[in-house]
């Protein structure tokens, strides 16, 4: 921690900082710097709530020495592997398709198949589902969870389904293999250090007015929890724009890659809410260095019971895998997946 003194801060007031700095239970040294003189706090500081420092009279601002998220921040690239060789984040991007819900077995077994046959290694669908209204189809809960067990086994691909709910944390986890947080409980802390106590993977939304620091540290918070499988998920984010239903924020994928090794993909669904914009944003997405993309996949999109206006057909999802592969095969692995480049490690404290 580096305390940033007042310009006009005299011998005495410096005195006085060191002292309240001692009272805190921190030793300090003083370097005379012009215009403003730097108090640096020996020390680990991280459990003290910084506004101690910064209140002290005298203080102009604090700079935090260190990452904000350690866990988060770290350099070592962690693909994750999931049933029938599936990985994501490990340098070939992947494609999750499957209906926004689960309507029923069948449904869903017919979805599940033809994703697979256009190209998807995983399929999603939603037995929990939170809507904006309450009137709204809000999922078929642990038969959705079943259905998508038996998807499973009889496609070999690999479950991701969402869970708002520690009580759905728990029975989710005996169906799926991965567990999907969803933009609305990004920010539900108890949830996160639930799904980081679990043993599965975790897909992690970005909260529709989350900023990226807001993502990454709640991704920090599941990897504290003990769980270091985290899959990051650019969603989309509320802005002035109406014609899409969320703006698409690929600057963040971009960012991401250079902030963590984490795994980041695109839901181009959710992000534009356009079906006629998926594949063109999925393109975008690919060429910006993501993992993978989720893309919401209904074989009758008109009659689909939620989200049908972004759903595409299993045939345009054909189109978007063979985009995916060219992209991916156009840039050669190094350019496309860099690894993290640089992070500042001085945070200034608001
Ligand atoms: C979903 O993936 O079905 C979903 C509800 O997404 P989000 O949490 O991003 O809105
Ligand atoms: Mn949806």
């Amino acid at each position: 921690m580096i305390l940033v003194l007042k310009k006009t801060l005299s011998e005495a007031g410096i005195e006085n900082v060191l002292a309240q700095v001692g009272q805190l239970g921190f030793s300090a040294q003083v370097f005379s710097g012009q215009p403003n003189c730097l108090v640096v706090v020996a020390g680990d500081a991280r459990n003290t709530p910084s506004h101690l420092f910064s209140r002290i009279d005298g203080v102009e601002k604090l700079l935090k020495v260190g990452p904000a998220c350690p866990r988060v921040d770290s350099k070592e690239s962690k693909p994750i592997r999931l049933a029938n060789g599936v990985t994501i984040g490990g340098g070939k991007p992947v494609i999750i398709a499957g209906p926004c819900s689960v309507e029923s077995k069948e449904m869903l077994l017919d979805t599940a198949f033809a994703c697979k046959q256009a190209g998807a290694v995983m399929l999603r669908g939603g037995a929990y589902k939170p809507r904006t209204s309450p009137y709204d189809f809000r999922g078929l809960g642990k038969a959705g969870l079943e259905h998508l067990a038996e998807a499973r086994e009889k496609t070999g691909l690999p479950v991701v389904s969402e869970v708002m709910s520690i009580e759905q944390l728990e029975i989710a986890c005996q169906y799926v293999d991965v567990l999907q947080i969803g933009a609305r409980n990004m920010y539900n802390y108890e949830l996160l250090t639930a799904v980081g106590q679990s043993k599965l993977p975790v897909l992690l939304k970005r909260a529709m007015s989350a900023t990226i620091s807001d993502l990454l540290q709640a991704a920090e918070y599941i990897l504290l929890a003990g769980n270091e499988s985290v899959i990051l998920c650019e969603r989309g984010i509320r802005t002035f724009e109406t014609y899409t239903r969320n703006t698409l924020d690929l600057s963040a994928v971009a960012a991401l890659k250079t902030l963590t090794n984490l795994p980041v993909i695109v839901d181009p669904s959710h992000g534009t809410g356009r079906k006629d914009l998926i594949r063109s944003m999925s393109r975008a997405a690919i060429a910006a260095g993501s993992d993978g993309l989720i893309i919401e996949v209904h074989p009758q999109p008109h009659l689909a019971m939620s989200d049908g206006a972004q759903a595409i057909t299993p045939q345009e999802l054909t189109a978007i895998a063979d985009d995916t592969q060219k992209i991916a095969d156009l840039f050669s692995q190094d350019q496309l997946f860099s690894p993290v480049q640089a992070n500042s490690n001085l945070v200034a404290v608001k």
